[in-house]
C-alpha cells in the first residue's frame, strides 16, 4: 500500500515549497494539485470562455486531457499533449482557477486523476481539499497556513525578485478574496481535516517548516509499520 501525505492551505502558505523538498528528501512523487486546476483554467482562457458560464465549462471539460509527466524531477502538467508549466504561474490563470474550481465538472475531473495517481505512488500532494476529500485515508495530513500579511510579503518578495512590477496592497486583496472564494464554496471547500496537523510558517523559515515536517513523517511512519505488525489478537 502506498503512503501518502495530503497538504491543504490556503495560497501563499509555503505549501509547493515545502512539499517539492519534502518529496525529494522522502523520494515521494510530488503532485501539485493546484497546477492541475490552473491548466483548465488556462484552457478556459484560451478559448475565451466566461468563468460564470457553468453549461461552457463543463461542456469543455469533455475536451480537456490532463496529465502529468516529470522531468528531472519537476512535475510538468501537461494540457492535451502540451506542456503548459511555463504559462500557469501567470495571476490571470489562478485567478481564473479560483473561479472554475468551485463547478463539479471540474472537480470530478481532476479529483480522479488524483486519487489514481495516490493509489500507484507515495505522493505527497498539496492542495485545498487533499486531507478532506481527495485522500481522506492519507497517512499524514498537514494543514500548513501563515497569516494573511506573511504570505502577501512572500509573493511580493518573489515578483520583485523576478523583476515583475507589484502592489503589495492589490497582492494582499487579492489572498484575501482567494481564501474567502476557497474557504465559501459549495464542493470541497478548503478546510482543515479533522485529523490534520495545524502547522502555522507565519514564523519559520523554509528549513524549520521542513524540520516540523520531518519529524511528524518520522511519527507517522512508525505509526504506520507498528499498525501492520500488530498481531491478531
Ligand atoms: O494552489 P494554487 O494557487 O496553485 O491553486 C489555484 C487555485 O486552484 C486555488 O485558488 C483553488 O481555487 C484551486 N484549487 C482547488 N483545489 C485544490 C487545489 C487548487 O480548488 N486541491
Amino acid at each position: 500500500m502506498s503512503f501518502n501525505i495530503a497538504i491543504d492551505g490556503p495560497s501563499g502558505a509555503g505549501k509547493s515549497t515545502i512539499a517539492k523538498r519534502l518529496a525529494n528528501e522522502l523520494s515521494f512523487v510530488y503532485v501539485d494539485t493546484g497546477a492541475m486546476y490552473r491548466a483548465m483554467a488556462l484552457y478556459f482562457l484560451r478559448e475565451g470562455i466566461d468563468p460564470s458560464d457553468e453549461a461552457a465549462i463543463s461542456g469543455a471539460c469533455e475536451k480537456i486531457d490532463i496529465t502529468l509527466a516529470y522531468e528531472d524531477g519537476v512535475q510538468c502538467v501537461i494540457l492535451n499533449g502540451e506542456n503548459v508549466n511555463a504559462y500557469i504561474r501567470a495571476e490571470e490563470v489562478g485567478n481564473m482557477a479560483s473561479h472554475t474550481s468551485v463547478y463539479p465538472s471540474v472537480r470530478a475531473k481532476l479529483t480522479a486523476l488524483q486519487q489514481k495517481l495516490a493509489k500507484s505512488s507515495n505522493v505527497i500532494m498539496d492542495g485545498r481539499d487533499i486531507g478532506t476529500c481527495v485522500l481522506p485515508d492519507a497517512q499524514l495530513k498537514i494543514y500548513l497556513t501563515a497569516e494573511v500579511s506573511a504570505r502577501a510579503r512572500r509573493r511580493y518578495n518573489e515578483l520583485i525578485k523576478k523583476g515583475v512590477e507589484a502592489d503589495y496592497a492589490q497582492i494582499e486583496a487579492d489572498i484575501r478574496e482567494r481564501d474567502y472564494r476557497d474557504m465559501h464554496r459549495d464542493i470541497a471547500p478548503l478546510r482543515q481535516a479533522e485529523d490534520a496537523i495545524f502547522v502555522d510558517s507565519s514564523e519559520l523559515s523554509v528549513e524549520e517548516v521542513l524540520a516540523v515536517l520531518g519529524k511528524l513523517y518520522e511519527k507517522a511512519e512508525k505509526k504506520g509499520a507498528a499498525g501492520t505488525n500488530k498481531q491478531p489478537q
